[in-house]
């Protein structure tokens, strides 16, 4: 039995007139005592998601929350509206700890807030036993999962706390995961797979254009040539970068300041205000710059270099066009960037199971920069949207572009580099296909090889996007320090002809400068 309606209470206590999509089935769900998943992103409302319930539902909800200085703006929040909570941290004094106690005892508390640790601790679980819960709910869901980029011991105990609770509906809320990470987390909080939600992702404002990063810098200066007063972020992989693009942009006359983790407090802070209150600037960051940034009116951000993962590209691009208009997203990527990003998976020092995943989760980032479908379905169905119709607002759909089958020339690149002993990088390589009799070549006894001469007349150039597409499925890893090529796992299906490989081929000459930079 409801206390009281749910639309009654978002409109009484929140002030809310009416739930967001599918914030309202979550809330009715949980609040008719079924459990829940909802992966939604930052800001979609995922707090009403439980604290609705919470008052709806008899006794006391206890939310599980990582970060105390989150859950302390909860409960002052909710005070203001009227509604009994409290946090029970490790700075929580002593008579206000008896207080919350007795309060929950008397079923007067509705909503209690706890760090996963303490709610762990065998004397806390024995006196939230005798509690009367209305609901548990599980804030950073992912921290459940190894698979997350955040994974916590501690939560893999909440499992137990809830099934204590039979009944006692559990709710677990996250921002990031995809579709797999997701079944992982609904799996080790015990809710079942056909009760995750996944709403709100889509952000329709904006604009995905996705491009070969042959000249980076140039087509950053032609992309910002076109958008001069507008206010964006440009997002460069190193410190260094970061620095030397600001100092770019600066001497080209453009608004432009450099944030990153070098830099002293004062002047992130200094240069962090300046482009939150200026309307044409642009803030050139590491991945350092972003969290917590409140600036509705960012109308682009671009990266000159692949993100960590999908999870981390859409965050960044995400903070594009908050006042849902039109904005855009721009990346330029190369092999080199995937070469780079897999040699720091093999020098780290996580477990093999942590760097299968991130592997997956690269090949997934890989496969999106090289694809030639709709972005937008491709960033949804990662995160376990429904997929909706090509969105029509990406470069794909606006300009779809012709693939051509390079089977038949991915065969042979790979086939000249497994022949070739997996050590050459792509010069050598298209020498020898090439059939260029080098000293080199001939030293090497490579003009000896089946594969020497087998496409004469194409050069490197001509081989570097058919070697990008490999890269991007796993086909060819390039060598980041000296650019030797070996095979990858997804060689083998090439190579027997169970795998067609296709390219978007780069327009030619010059023209394709202009419109790179577009
Ligand atoms: P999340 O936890 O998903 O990042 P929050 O729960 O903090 O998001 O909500 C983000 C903002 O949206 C808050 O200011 C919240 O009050 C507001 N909000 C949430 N749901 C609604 C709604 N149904 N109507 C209006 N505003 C809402
Ligand atoms: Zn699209």
């Amino acid at each position: 039995m409801y206390i009281s309606e749910p639309v009654q209470i978002l409109n009484d206590v929140f002030g809310y007139k009416s739930f967001r999509p599918l914030q309202g089935e979550i809330v009715e769900a949980v609040a008719r005592g079924e459990d829940r998943l909802a992966i939604m992103p930052t800001g979609a409302g995922k707090s009403l998601c439980y604290q609705v319930p919470a008052l709806a539902r008899p006794g006391t909800a206890l939310v599980i929350s990582p970060l105390v200085a989150l859950m302390q703006d909860q409960v002052r929040a909710l005070r203001e509206a009227g509604v009994a909570a409290a946090a029970l941290t490790g700075a929580t004094a002593m008579d206000e700890r008896r207080d919350i106690w007795n309060a929950l005892e008397q079923g007067t508390l509705d909503l209690l807030y706890v760090a996963p640790e303490r709610a762990t601790m065998p004397d806390f679980q024995d006196r939230i036993g005798r509690a009367d819960l209305a609901l548990i709910a599980i804030d950073e869901a992912h921290c459940v999962s190894e698979w997350g980029h955040d994974f916590r011991p501690d939560y893999r105990q909440l499992r137990p706390l809830c099934d204590r609770f039979p009944g006692v509906p559990r709710i677990g809320l996250t921002a990031t995961a995809d579709a797999m990470t997701q079944a992982d987390i609904a799996q080790q909080l015990g809710i079942d797979a056909d009760k995750v939600v996944v709403a709100g992702f889509d952000r329709p404002n904006i604009t995905y254009h996705v491009r070969a990063g042959d000249s980076r810098t140039r087509q950053l200066m032609d992309f910002l040539n076109g958008r001069r007063g507008r206010a964006g972020i440009v997002y460069a992989p190193t410190r260094a970068k970061v620095d030397a693009i600001a100092a770019q942009l600066q001497a080209a006359g453009l608004n432009a300041l450099p944030y990153h983790a070098g830099l002293d407090a004062e002047t992130r802070s200094a240069n962090q205000a300046a482009f939150v209150a200026g309307d044409d600037m642009i803030m050139v960051a590491t991945v350092a710059f972003g969290m917590g940034i409140d600036k509705p009116d960012v109308r682009f951000v671009a990266h000159m270099a692949l993100p960590k993962s999908i999870e981390a590209y859409y965050q960044e691009t995400g903070r594009a066009g908050r006042d849902g208009a039109p904005a855009e997203a721009v990346m330029w990527w190369g092999a080199a960037d995937i070469a780079r990003a897999r040699s720091q998976l093999a020098e780290g020092e996580s477990s093999e199971e942590r760097r299968r995943i991130d592997e997956g989760k690269l090949n997934a980032l890989a496969a999106y920069a090289a694809s030639a479908a709709c972005r937008r379905i491709a960033l949804l169905t990662y995160f376990g949207e429904p997929a909706p119709a090509p969105c029509g607002n990406c470069d794909n759909c606006l300009e779809p572009p012709t693939q051509v089958d390079v089977s038949e020339d991915a065969v042979k690149l790979l086939s000249a580099v497994y022949r070739t002993g997996q050590r050459f990088g792509l010069g050598h390589i298209a020498d020898v296909l090439g059939g260029v009799a080098s000293e080199r070549a001939s030293k090497l006894g490579h003009d000896r090889l089946g594969v020497f001469g087998l496409t004469e007349g194409k050069t490197t150039r001509d081989w570097r996007p058919v070697q990008q597409q490999l890269v991007a499925e796993d086909a060819l890893r390039v060598d980041p320090q000296y650019g030797g090529l070996t095979l990858g796992p997804a060689a083998r299906a090439v190579l027997k002809g169970e795998r067609t490989v296709s390219i978007v081929p780069p327009p030619p000459g010059r023209k394709r400068r202009r419109q790179q930079g577009a």
